[in-house]
């Protein structure tokens, strides 16, 4: 990560094994890496599938719906790009497409005295420079 002069939010700095879901991110779509032998879905991504240790892993896209496995609400920002975000609520969600497919991210749009484990989010991104979107998660229905 590295923070802009003029976002003052960190940014995500794509590697070789992440590029691919960076880019479907900044076109608004939410890719995960998927094994071509078996089917299993990583992320972060991996460089060989947990489930059989197959190599040839592809990325692809999936719903966008999740739901909420955990969460905790800033009320103090952690960086000052953060500052009118307050409360910030930082979440672990869990995709529909695999049991167990986590992905930390924020929520947006919903109130922290609201949230339930299980609840259902869709997936919502955030253009934070013309070259990069966050994939954050909002309440379904919003
Ligand atoms: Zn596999």
């Amino acid at each position: 990560m590295t923070a802009t002069a003029t976002t003052q939010r960190p940014l995500p700095v794509p590697d070789t094994l992440s590029t691919p879901f960076w880019a479907a991110a900044r076109d608004h779509a939410l890719h995960m890496q998927r094994c071509d032998s078996c089917g299993h879905m990583a992320y972060p991504p991996e460089i060989a599938c947990r489930a059989c240790g197959g190599d040839h892993l592809h990325f692809a896209p999936v719903s966008g719906r999740a739901t909420l496995h955990s969460w905790t609400v800033l009320h103090e920002a952690p960086a000052p790009g953060f500052r009118d975000r307050l409360p910030l609520i930082l979440a672990v969600v869990e995709l529909e497409e695999q049991p167990g497919l986590l992905m930390s991210t924020n929520l947006v749009d919903a109130d922290p005295a609201a949230l339930r484990i299980g609840m259902p989010l869709r997936a919502w991104f955030e253009n934070i420079t013309d070259q990069c979107a966050l994939v954050q998660f909002r309440p379904a229905g919003r």
